[in-house]
């Protein structure tokens, strides 16, 4: 016979299952089940909160029976062992918690969709700490970035997440959920994947303009080479034709960068999408005498090279690449 598990939710809210059941299921008799329970009571006055007793009828007569929570229910299932009692306790731990998120769900779809949603796509692509817990990684998030701009404003936090991803984040007082959870809801998955892991590996710091950058670079983070990507139309930065595939080029040569700041060779500042025959052609020459000699050169595109520094140059390092 199949046993099933029924989780039934109290008079006041709480989620239970009855002693009658668990008997059923573990393969005991109600009359011991109740007695382990009476013994868990009289042992621990504590465990009062996690039974509430109750009768039931049956053929005419009324009957005790304990409604338990999920924490009643680990008590008097700490007594069954056997395979067969581990597999039923799995099969009721599962129960309850996915009671659990489902009431959830109840009170916040969008959220819990959205962070399901989250956890498939960066477990599938593998990054470092998935979303398994989002709150907390919110949490490790603000961590590393109190570390990584030295800031412990959570509100500056959340607005340089806006920034880093094109929105506004709003005030608490102006939506209906928490501002967090508004956070996994409305940034796109890309982004969350960029924050996590530039904040993970320490990378993430800021611009001049207080504008959040990661230190990684395109090299380290292909979200970013994306955006840089995009910033430039898909087209080679020096001679504006759409070659493929386009590649990332230093624009201070890495030979160069290596000398003076090793660490900023491949930060997102210093590079740009080109075509392999502007990146062969420029090799290691500085980089504004070189493009003004080139047939291909044009103002607006040397423009966009500059606006594409100077918004990711960083504060401690002005000057660097004043080239
Ligand atoms: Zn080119």
């Amino acid at each position: 016979m199949e046993h099933s598990i029924e989780i039934v939710t109290s008079t006041d809210g709480q989620q239970v299952v009855s002693s009658r059941q668990v008997a059923d299921n573990f393969g005991k008799t109600h009359k011991n089940v109740i007695a382990s329970i009476r013994e868990i009571l009289a042992a621990e006055n504590q465990a009062a909160k996690f039974f509430h007793e109750t009768t039931y009828e049956s053929r005419g007569k009324m009957y005790t029976e304990f409604l338990m929570d999920k924490s009643g229910f680990s008590l008097v299932a700490m007594g069954f062992t056997g395979k067969q009692a581990l597999q039923w306790k799995l099969k009721y731990i599962d129960a309850f918690e996915r009671m659990e998120r489902s009431l959830m769900i109840g009170t916040q779809p969008e959220v819990l969709k959205r962070i399901t949603h989250i956890e498939e796509q960066l477990s599938a692509a593998g990054i470092l700490r998935p979303f398994v817990a989002p709150r907390y990684t919110m949490e490790n998030l603000l961590t590393r970035y109190k570390q990584a701009t030295g800031i412990d404003r959570v509100r500056t936090f959340y607005d340089d997440i806006g920034k880093w991803c094109g929105v506004k984040v709003p005030y608490a007082n102006s939506i209906r959920i928490p501002v967090r959870d508004w956070i996994v809801v409305n940034l796109s998955l890309e982004h969350v994947q960029e924050l996590v892991v530039g904040f993970e590996t320490h990378t993430m710091t800021r611009s001049t303009d207080g504008y959040p950058v990661s230190l990684n670079g395109c090299f380290g983070n292909s979200v970013e080479w994306d955006r840089t990507l995009k910033e430039f139309d898909h087209k080679c930065a020096y001679c504006g034709e759409s070659h493929e595939p386009l590649m990332a080029e230093h624009v201070v040569p890495q030979s160069v960068m290596a000398r003076e700041h090793p660490e900023l060779c491949d930060s997102v500042f210093n590079i740009v999408p080109v075509c392999k025959i502007c990146n062969q052609s420029k090799g290691t020459s500085f980089m504004p005498t070189w493009f003004k000699k080139q047939p291909t050169y044009s103002d607006e595109r040397y423009w966009r090279i500059q606006q594409h520094q100077s918004r990711y140059l960083l504060n401690t390092k002005e000057g660097v690449i004043s080239a």
